[in-house]
């Protein structure tokens, strides 16, 4: 049956699960999920041109348009790895509680230069996510790269299974999804997962050598690469790192995307490319939706991390503020979503952490972090508070850094009137 549907697939126009979008020749899966059922748009997706559906309603077993199956997500996920087994090429997957996606650009912006190579597409990096970016590959390709995300054990286990990387890399192990993993070692054991897949398979591995925990967890493998003589040149706001020799100018902030750099500059060396590309592709990457942007208004020099946050990339990003060349520095913070019992402990550490680092002024805003107790923040329970009873000038030589978790919606602060000019 899978070889059928994969010679369908062939001839169609790509996958799609929502019919909301689809194009004409596309293959549509009807997924099922608490509130939607995929079942009840077949009609409608035949209409609208789909080559053909995957259904698991058996009203549709006479259809020849139609294949019923049990369970159209396990067909999804074994007809793209029937897929990417077809392809032969490498696959570079990569993990970690954060940077994924950061590393993943740096890595297609340094291998574009010499290969055909595609990756996940923005962060679809789940069970859904990571088959529909096998199936976005074509037969041209020389290299793919798919990004692996986890809230839960054995998620990315599963996923390697699904994708079969050859290469693999885990950004780093945080305080992230914890939750779900309920506690720091439940997320490395999760990671992890990525690199007993790696061993079992006889594949490569990419470890940062900054991290025992990650030379510690490759033990018994016998392909491992860690980047090699470099160093961070300067961070102002820019990072400029030299790598054997060679000086590279990005257009990152903030020492954890210099690791995050690192970590393309050694897939390139991997991938036995010319350093003159391997720079040019790092140097070339500008981060794009709100992840660790910086943003000019007029003196004021604004870090925009309002992507995501947990402990982990905030405590990095306020040390990124601290060592920032400005007198007068200001953190606008939200709260950390996912933490699960370890929320009031770890929003307290991020509030006392700001006071150490000496930051000049301090905004608190959601939930947990109106709770916390910390001298001279400023709190609020919701956004639009904050927005209400703030004004900052932005005609003030200054730096500030917003962050916070996607939920909160800090990029708004943006467009507020808020930050006047
Ligand atoms: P998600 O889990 O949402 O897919 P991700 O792992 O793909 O996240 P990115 O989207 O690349 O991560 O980055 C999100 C934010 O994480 C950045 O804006 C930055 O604040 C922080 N970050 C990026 N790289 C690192 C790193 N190496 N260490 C710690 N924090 C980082
Ligand atoms: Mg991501």
């Amino acid at each position: 049956m899978l070889e059928q549907l994969h010679q369908i697939f062939l001839k169609s126009n790509g996958v799609n699960t929502d019919t909301r979008s689809i194009e004409k020749d596309q293959l549509f899966f009807a997924l099922t999920g608490d509130n939607f059922d995929g079942n009840q748009y077949i009609e409608q997706a035949l209409n609208n041109g789909a080559i053909h559906a995957i259904s698991s309603d058996t009203k549709w077993s006479t259809n020849p348009k139609v294949t019923v199956v049990k369970n159209t997500l396990t067909t999804l996920q074994e007809l793209a790895t029937f897929h990417r087994n077809q392809l032969n090429i490498p696959i570079i997957a990569l993990t970690g509680s954060n940077g994924k996606t950061t590393t993943k650009e740096l890595i297609l912006s340094v291998l574009a230069n010499q290969f055909k190579v595609k990756g996940t597409k923005g962060n679809l990096n789940n069970h859904i996510g990571v088959p529909l970016t096998l199936l976005s590959f074509d037969s041209s390709l020389q290299i793919g790269i798919v990004e692996l995300g986890a809230n839960h054990p054995k998620e990315i286990a599963a996923l390697c299974d699904i994708a079969q990387p050859n290469i693999g890399l885990i950004t780093n192990y945080g305080k992230a999804h914890l939750e779900g993993f309920g506690s720091i070692e439940g997320v490395k054991n999760s990671k992890s997962e990525l690199y007993n897949y790696l061993k079992e398979t006889n594949g490569k591995v990419i470890v940062s050598k900054w991290d025992p925990e990650q030379i510690v967890r490759t033990v018994g493998m016998n392909q491992f690469f860690t980047p090699s003589n470099t160093s961070i040149h300067s961070n102002t706001p820019y990072i400029q790192f030299i790598a054997e020799g060679n000086l590279i100018k990005t257009q990152l902030t903030g020492v954890y995307n210099y690791h995050n750099a690192l970590f393309a500059y050694t897939v390139g060396k991997l991938m036995e490319m010319q350093t003159e590309q391997i720079v040019s592709g790092i140097e070339n990457y500008a981060p794009k939706n709100n992840r660790s942007q910086i943003i000019i208004k007029n003196k004021t020099k604004i870090i925009l991390d309002a992507y995501n946050a947990n402990p982990s990339s905030m405590k990095v990003a306020l040390e990124n503020l601290a060592s920032q060349n400005y007198t007068n520095k200001i953190a606008i913070l939200g709260d950390m979503f996912e933490l699960g019992a370890y929320a009031a402990e770890e929003h307290q550490n991020i509030a006392s952490l700001t006071q150490k680092l000496k930051i000049n002024d301090v905004y608190l805003i959601g939930e947990n972090f109106f709770k916390s107790e910390v001298k001279s923040a400023i709190q609020f329970e919701d956004l639009t508070n904050f927005l209400e009873k703030t004004d900052l000038n932005t005609d003030t030589e200054q730096v500030i850094l917003i962050k916070g978790s996607r939920g909160m919606s800090l990029e708004k602060i943006l467009e507020s009137k808020t930050l006047k000019n």
